[in-house]
């Protein structure tokens, strides 16, 4: 096929494909879904290789959240029966932190509902970074805090965050609704205070809203201008007591498109198979590791993902290998932080593409996490 042909070779170039040739892969059929796999793998293992970094959630705060995200279990008015607690103890973070490192994540995540931290959430914050890195040395550590004031980006830097992440979620044009106590402005914002401060940005979106391929296409191309050293692609966990509990959008074929289209747009990043990928991928999981060259271990925020152990065996079983913690994730010209991609402007007009087959609901394999951090029962890892 041409597209894919073309598309490989802007990969391996780092060029931005047009506007077009992206919606163009979410517009292929089933039909055609292991070539649109098989072409997005050559363009994953010119810059990663076979390699799978695997990243560890630790939350540090759940629920009671007072934004009103739509896709958000946390969310204010969030009827969904999640685990709610106040900030975890630097030491109980650390136990957290530990479980995911033994079980292979050299990145630790540390996440913490709400609209934004204070100075005092910073201090606490802190204090957690160091017990985290007192035990392991070499983990990297990622803050996600939600928007930033002045100065905290720096303060976190300092404290020893390698990274802050804060996604788009979705495009500029739908994000009034899907949350409207804060702006896409403010998300934007807040990436490049990271990136000012020094720290690697990490910024992604949520797949399965009831977007259309052209928000999806939108969000990519703003994600690829902002220029995050990670991009984490989530689909919709639609948790019962959420606005969007019945958004049921996905299947397994469109995820991995939607995957391999944000490998062609965002060649040389790490792209991250995120939230939602046992619940809409299923069973196609280690076909996702040909597109993504990291996941999530274990569990997330607020639901429960599938064995740690499980996914181990998924990344050998596919013939992948664990990336270790002294191998750095990113291609030479990046590793250094800071935009270097060799792309052009987009140029071609946008064009819808075909109305996605509605597939049928899996509540069952919704699953609201009931161990780890803020429980007394041991983290799945
Ligand atoms: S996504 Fe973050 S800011 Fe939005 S409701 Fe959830 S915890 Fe709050």
């Amino acid at each position: 096929m041409d597209l894919l042909n073309t598309l490989v070779e802007k990969g391996l170039r780092r060029e931005l494909p047009t506007r077009e040739e992206a919606l163009a892969v979410l517009a292929t059929s089933d039909d055609e879904l292991l070539d649109v796999v098989a072409a997005a793998g050559k363009v994953r293992r010119q810059w990663f290789g076979r390699r799978v970094k695997l990243n560890y959630l630790v939350n540090l705060k759940s629920g009671l959240c007072p934004e009103d995200c739509s896709y958000c279990s946390q969310r204010l008015g969030s009827k969904a029966e999640i685990l709610k607690y106040t900030w975890l103890k630097p030491a109980e973070a650390s136990k957290a932190a530990a479980a995911g490192v033994a079980g292979g994540a050299k990145r630790v995540c540390l996440v913490a509902s709400g609209r934004g931290p204070t100075d005092k959430d910073v201090d606490r914050v802190t204090k957690t970074i160091e017990a985290i890195k007192d035990e392991n040395e070499d983990v990297e550590i990622c803050a996600c805090l939600g928007l930033l004031s002045d100065g905290q980006a720096e303060r976190l830097r300092a404290a020893g965050a390698d990274a802050y992440n804060h996604n788009l979620n979705t495009s500029e044009a739908t994000y009034g609704g899907i949350t409207t106590t804060h702006t896409y402005a403010d998300r934007v914002e807040t990436v490049q205070q990271a990136q000012a401060a020094g720290m690697s940005a990490c910024s992604g979106l949520i797949a399965g809203m009831g977007e259309t391929d052209a928000d999806l296409v939108d969000v990519v191309f703003a994600l690829r201008e902002l220029d995050p050293d990670s991009v984490p692609v989530n689909f919709l966990i639609p948790f019962e007591g959420t606005p969007l509990a019945k958004e049921w959008n996905l299947t397994p074929q469109r995820a991995l498109r939607i995957l391999a289209m944000v490998r062609f747009v965002c060649p040389d990043v790490e792209v991250r198979l995120a939230g939602g990928r046992e619940v809409h991928l299923r069973t196609m999981q280690p076909l996702a590791l040909h597109l993504v060259n990291s996941i999530f271990l274990g569990d997330y925020l607020t639901s429960e993902g599938q064995a740690g152990q499980a996914d181990l065996e998924m990344i050998a079983d596919a013939g992948f290998e664990v990336e270790g913690s002294q191998t750095t994730t990113l291609p030479e010209h990046r590793a250094g932080g800071g935009c270097a991609s060799a792309c052009g402007e987009p140029a071609a007009p946008e064009s819808e593409g075909e109305t996605p087959e509605i597939p049928a609901a899996r509540t069952d394999l919704v699953s609201v996490r009931r161990r780890g951090a803020g429980t007394d029962l041991a983290p799945n890892a």
